[in-house]
């Protein structure tokens, strides 16, 4: 089991994604639980106000750090756990990849912190954050959907969340990457347009598994690492 506390200003957006497909699956089945928090709920003024300008001046606003710092401590008091990470979402982090999935999901508790505006209070990297993730070299506009990428990645490798537990540590390398290969179904002949054939290898079809397996083997890719 391992426990995800989301801290958001917009929550409303992850209630179809955590109820439906396996996600919706593994919290009904207890394998993972998530707790969305708004982070609203951490201010003291009428507005509810979570960001204002950049000392300095430039372009936009920033997220204020008081909130953040209330809701961590808040989620942290109220854990059962001390083996907890906190992540921050930045552009400017370290890339998420499936190594650094399969290390997050040995935690107990992840708290995650989304951002939005310009960006967040540099001292919420500094002091509060244990590390700060990037999901890609592209700017989003907050990192709801960068929680949600961390979340289902980490999700996965939790025993029982993806049904057949077997086929999952097959495909885990030594250095945890994961091995991802082409894949074929029904029908064995596609025909978009009379005369043009599109075909399944005829090596998947042959019910060969030692050729099977080198076939996949040539055309694998490893994910992560
Ligand atoms: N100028 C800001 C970008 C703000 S984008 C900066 O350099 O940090 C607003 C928020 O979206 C960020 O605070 C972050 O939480 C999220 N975000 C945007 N792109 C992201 C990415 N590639 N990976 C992770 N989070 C991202």
């Amino acid at each position: 089991m391992i426990e995800f506390d989301i801290i958001t200003i917009f929550p409303e957006i992850f209630k179809t994604y955590l109820s439906v497909g396996l996600i919706g699956k593994a919290i009904d089945k207890k394998l993972i639980k998530v707790n969305v928090h708004n982070l609203r709920d951490w201010t003291s003024d009428k507005r509810k106000t979570v960001d204002d300008r950049p000392f300095g001046g430039g372009f936009g606003m920033v997220m204020k750090i008081e909130p953040i710092y209330k809701a961590v401590s808040w989620i942290k008091k109220h854990s059962k756990t001390k083996k907890t990470k906190v992540l921050l979402f930045s552009p400017r982090g370290k890339k998420f990849n499936q190594k650094l999935a399969s290390r997050l999901a040995k935690e107990k508790k992840l708290i995650l912190i989304c951002g939005r505006y310009e960006g967040v209070d540099e001292r919420v990297a500094k002091y509060i954050a244990d590390i700060e993730l990037s999901i890609g070299d592209y700017v989003l506009m907050g990192g709801e959907l960068p929680a949600m990428v961390v979340l289902e990645t980490i999700a996965r490798l939790i025993p029982g969340v993806l049904g057949k537990k077997e086929l999952l540590k097959e495909r885990v390398t030594k250095d945890k990457g994961f091995i991802e290969y082409p894949q074929y179904t029904r029908p064995e002949i596609f025909e978009p347009e009379k005369g043009v054939k599109w075909r399944v290898p005829k090596v998947l079809l042959s019910g060969n598994h030692k050729k099977i397996e080198e076939w996949r083997e040539k055309h694998k890719k490893i994910i992560g690492c």
